[in-house]
């Protein structure tokens, strides 16, 4: 029996429940969780926005040890320090056979399988990760190594967050050494693009958010200009970028008016990747003239365009070298029982990253 943060249905608190983890099968490992960082994801999965099949245990972006591994495991083994994919590619789809692994079909089959039991149900792992537990059961495929020189707390934010933000920047747009950048929204994903971007060398970058805390924080972290939210963006940008508006636009927020202000703050011919998850009822809209004369790309992003077995190491290894400042984007710590508690932060637009150490 091990300790989890149970959700019964959409809308409800979390209750602490035992839970009964059954033994890993073949290809698969039990963790013992160190630190999850509580996503936005699971914020929408637990309102019903994202569907999951319920019950469940939320939490996607984890980091812990190996404590047994099933019949026929290779890539790890018992005391192994891991972070967690939620997304693990099977690397024989259509998609992942094409290069694009993040698309893969079978990435998410996890988690329409339920993994453990309680109260006399069966539960099911959010995200096929089920983090907010004190052990796990996951793929082999799931679990990567993580280096010494990276605490596990950190690590846990590069399964979800980090790889996204970073992903989005190096590997979705591809941004190049000089150019500028706009990031809109400030939250775990937003703050890694900003720190994406400083890998990349870009010239600029130019944040956006209602919270000034954020801002200022995004300063710390390679932001070179920072506007609060509410003004005339497109205006703001292209005053700011010699009139032209900004090569590339990260929309972090998800939301109808903040896509297209992103978009509209874009160059000619300039690209907006969007990297937050919206609404089907979120309508952008565009008339054909301006499509055509402005030249410009959207596109979305999944995962940061990820292929995990290559781009976590690589992103962990940016971390161990101190390019990349984890640290800086935990801005609390709870116990299982404090989910729902930054749950409400995290809606009210406070703090960055709050990780659960169960
Ligand atoms: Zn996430
Ligand atoms: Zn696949």
């Amino acid at each position: 029996m091990v300790r989890a943060a149970v959700l019964h249905a959409p809308g409800e608190s979390l209750r602490l429940t035992a839970l009964e983890l059954p033994e890993p099968g073949p290809g698969q490992v039990r963790v013992r969780i160190a630190a999850t960082g509580v996503c936005h994801s699971d914020l929408s999965l637990a309102r019903g926005t994202l569907r999951q099949a319920m019950p469940v245990v939320l939490g996607h972006e984890s980091a812990g040890t190996v404590v047994a591994v099933g019949e026929g495991v290779t890539r790890c083994a018992p005391g192994d320090r891991v972070v967690l994919c939620w997304a693990p590619p099977d690397g024989t789809c259509w998609f992942c056979l094409e290069g694009e692994p993040w698309l893969c079909e079978h990435s998410s089959d996890a988690a329409s399988a339920p993994y453990a039991r309680a109260d006399g149900a069966d539960v099911y792992p959010g995200l096929s990760t089920g983090g907010f537990a004190e052990e796990t059961v996951v793929s082999e495929r799931a679990v990567l190594p993580v280096p010494d020189a990276v605490p596990l707390e950190h690590a846990a934010l590069v399964g979800c967050a980090v790889m996204t933000g970073v992903g989005a920047v190096l590997n979705t747009a591809q941004v190049r050494e000089g150019q500028s950048v706009l990031v809109v929204g400030l939250g775990g994903v937003g703050l890694s693009v900003v720190q994406g971007a400083r890998l990349a060398g870009a010239g600029q970058v130019i944040v956006v958010d209602r919270s000034p805390d954020k801002l200022e924080l995004a300063r710390t972290m390679g932001a070179t200009d920072v506007l609060e939210a509410g003004g005339e963006l497109a205006k703001q940008v292209r005053g700011l970028t010699g009139r032209r508006g900004a090569d590339h636009a990260f929309n972090c927020v998800g939301l109808a008016d903040t896509i297209r202000a992103s978009w509209s703050a874009t160059r000619r011919g300039g690209v907006t990747t969007i990297v937050g998850i919206g609404g089907k009822e979120q309508q952008v809209t565009f008339t054909a003239l301006e499509l055509f004369h402005f030249a410009r790309t959207v596109q979305g992003c999944v995962y940061g365009s990820t292929d995990p077995l290559t781009d976590i190491p690589r992103i962990l290894d940016f971390a161990a070298q101190g390019r990349l400042d984890l640290g800086a984007l935990i801005t609390g710590t709870v116990g299982l029982d404090g989910i729902d508690g930054a749950f409400a932060e995290m809606s009210a637009g406070r703090g960055v990253r709050t990780v659960v150490v169960p």
